[in-house]
């Protein structure tokens, strides 16, 4: 080919690309729009490269705008920090649970080491945002792990004040609960209709134990009922030993 068929050609394609010019960007627009899955990859390479040739300039011009639209952005970052709020949340839930687990030794020792320091820093923390601590406290205490949690310390609060011995997790009070199919033994009714409370068959002001051999599940009108004398019930319901009138210590 000569050039100057080349220019020719050069020349004819220009005019015929000025004379379709909308009808051609259409039909580049609707080819790239069926095909974004597949061109997404190359896309992106494309404008990075090109907006790191072109940074300096492209920046400029994306503050101007940003100064322009300052209201209309802020309403923006506004609207979809709402809207990610849970996402966000369960992220950075997720992500301090994974965190935790992979570095249980490192926490463990870091919070041995730092001990006065950390309990100063929440001593610190409660009186500074007694508010938040307290409302945060007093929705735990709502929840089935802290109303067992205020049980336990409770009881072990009572019974270091009476010098008493033995003690029992929350698991072992979970299960004896199950074990008595969560029903108070002595009157028959069962939770939700009465609240299990925490009995000491033989109670600690009579020299009993915090030891959960010493503990049954029974309802607050039949551990009142019951008063200072040590009776135990099986799970069935039978009375199984009566101390008549009490122990006496
Ligand atoms: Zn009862």
């Amino acid at each position: 080919m000569s050039l100057k068929d080349k220019t020719r050609r050069e020349e004819y394609r220009k005019q015929y690309y000025l004379k379709n010019k909308e009808h051609i960007i259409a039909q580049h627009r609707e080819y790239n729009a069926k095909n974004k899955e597949r061109f997404k990859e190359r896309n992106q390479i494309r404008s990075k490269k090109y907006y790191l040739e072109n940074k300096e300039q492209l920046d400029a011009k994306n503050k101007l705008w940003h100064e322009q639209h300052k209201e209309q952005c802020k309403k923006y970052y506004k609207r979809h920090h709402q809207k990610n709020k849970e996402k966000r949340n369960m992220f950075s839930k997720e992500y301090g649970k994974n965190w935790r687990q992979e570095n249980k030794e490192y926490i463990k020792a870091y919070s041995e080491q730092q001990k006065e320091y950390i309990k100063k820093r929440t001593r610190i923390y409660q009186i500074t945002h007694k508010k938040e601590v307290n409302a945060r406290n007093q929705t735990w205490s709502k929840t089935d792990k802290g109303k067992l949690s205020t049980l336990k310390r409770t009881e072990l609060r009572r019974a270091k004040q009476l010098q008493a011995p033995g003690i029992f997790s929350i698991q072992e009070w979970k299960d004896l609960k199950k074990k008595f199919d969560f029903s108070c033994p002595a009157c028959g009714r069962s939770e939700p209709e009465i609240k299990l409370s925490i009995d000491h068959i033989i109670p600690l002001t009579k020299g009993g134990s915090n030891d959960i051999s010493n503990l049954q599940p029974l309802c607050s009108s039949c551990n009142s009922r019951k008063r200072d004398y040590a009776r135990m019930w099986n799970p069935k319901g039978q009375m199984e030993i009566i101390f008549q009138g009490g122990i006496k210590k």
